[in-house]
């Protein structure tokens, strides 16, 4: 389930003692990826080695992830807001009504960090100190601006359903130009971007391998459950294939 193991040397995947006792490998296909160059702020510090800079690895990242927490700071104060988001190639576009805190204060162009997580795993480690978490996360840092042209709106509306549920646009009644105008997009380029990821076992110190305590991996995802039909939902409508077989990809 984890991304790009045979694209990037295996230090920038791999956390820990296995990373730096293992010489960096590329696979026979040796694609190197590109990179988004770190800056002074995206350059993961602490676990070095599990920060990402290669763009295909963020876009999955981004990809398979659906919610975002948006960071900015208004009148002295920090706010994150979860919200839906897509990315539509390099930019991250996410959208709320035109009233809210975060569309007001955002649109007028002020910095943002925004952030997207995703769970893979809990880490038992023989001590309570070296538990820990598989995951993969990606850090956005920029300056989002408001999308003005309807075009650039529509694709960007279509991005957020479509990602999530593929088929879903075209079944569904499209915004109207009252929907399009109480809805507020704004576009953030992806230009000063990280990502980090976590995989495999616990990384326990070396006296604690010989504790009779049970170490190892609890993977998590996320599972869809049965579609529960609206019961103003005229019975005669079948459930779309991607409701009755939702799948995250
Ligand atoms: C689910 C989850 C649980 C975590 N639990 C812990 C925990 O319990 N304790 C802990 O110390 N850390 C935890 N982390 C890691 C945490 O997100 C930070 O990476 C870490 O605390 C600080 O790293 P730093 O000093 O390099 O970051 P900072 O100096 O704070 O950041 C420097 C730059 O590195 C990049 N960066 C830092 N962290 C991430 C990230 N996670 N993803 C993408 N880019 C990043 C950003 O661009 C950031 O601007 C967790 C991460 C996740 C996703």
């Amino acid at each position: 389930m984890f991304i790009h193991a045979d694209l990037a040397p295996a230090t920038n995947q791999m956390g820990g003692r296995e990373a730096a006792g293992s010489a960096p490998s590329f696979s026979m296909r040796c694609i190197v990826p590109e990179t988004i160059p770190p800056t002074e702020r995206t350059r993961v510090v602490r676990e070095a080695q599990r920060g990402v800079y290669d763009r295909e690895s963020i876009h999955k990242i981004l990809d398979e992830g659906f919610v975002c927490h948006v960071g900015f700071s208004a009148n002295g104060q920090p706010y994150v807001i979860p919200t839906l988001f897509a990315r539509v190639g390099d930019a991250l576009y996410f959208h709320g009504s035109a009233a809210s805190r975060m569309l007001r204060n955002v649109a007028d162009g002020i910095p943002v960090c925004v952030t997207v997580t995703l769970t893979d795993g809990f880490v038992l480690a023989r001590s309570v100190f070296n538990h820990s978490m598989n995951y993969r996360s990606v850090v956005a840092l920029g300056k989002a601006t408001l999308v003005d042209a309807p075009d650039e709106k529509l694709t960007a509306l279509r991005a957020f359903t479509e990602k999530i549920l593929p088929g879903r646009w075209n079944d569904a009644r499209q915004p109207n130009e009252k929907e399009l105008k109480s809805t507020s997009i704004l576009r953030l380029p992806l230009t000063e971007v990280s990502a980090k990821i976590r995989t495999g076992p616990p990384e326990d110190d070396v006296p604690d391998y010989a504790l009779p305590v049970w170490a190892g991996v609890i993977p998590l995802r996320l599972v869809p459950g049965a579609p529960i039909r609206d019961e103003r939902c005229d019975a005669s409508i079948p459930t779309p294939a991607y409701a009755a077989h939702y799948r995250r990809s």
